[in-house]
């Protein structure tokens, strides 16, 4: 990884500790490096109606919208999760962030970092976490 992708996992990994997980016990953070520069940060946040749960990616999505509007494009993703204990676990962004991702992102090779088995970091892009993607036929899909 290169330094800009350390910090942006550094970012996540501290955003995870602000999460909001009463019922799973699973922190999650997410750190998005967007088009512009800007970095943004969100974290999961359940709910005990288990669907009203935001997942972290959502939350940093929501942020970089409401900072940038309509213009907001993702251009990086980190995600960083850990278990009740507080150990790190392999999380990759679900099939509904994976679309979200997809749908703000600035091409299909935007980068997306995870933490995977035996604390292995890898780095897909959004076009390999979700390939055939789903898009309107008025939508232009991403370069
Ligand atoms: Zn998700």
């Amino acid at each position: 990884m290169t330094d800009t992708n350390e910090s942006l996992m550094a970012a996540a990994r501290a955003c995870c500790r602000q999460s909001h997980s009463p019922y799973s016990g699973i922190r999650v953070g997410a750190a998005i490096r967007a088009a512009s520069g800007a970095v943004y940060l969100g974290t999961n946040v359940e709910n005990a109606a288990y669907p009203l749960g935001n997942c972290a990616e959502v939350s940093a999505i929501a942020a970089g919208v409401q900072s940038e509007g309509a213009g907001f494009r993702i251009a990086e993703l980190a995600v960083w999760a850990t278990d009740r204990n507080g150990v790190a676990i392999a999380a990759s962004p679900c099939g509904g962030c994976r679309q979200r991702i997809m749908e703000l992102a600035s091409g299909s090779f935007v980068a997306i970092h995870f933490p995977w088995q035996a604390g292995e970091i890898r780095t897909v892009t959004i076009g390999e976490l979700l390939p055939f993607a789903f898009s309107l036929p008025s939508s232009q899909p991403p370069r």
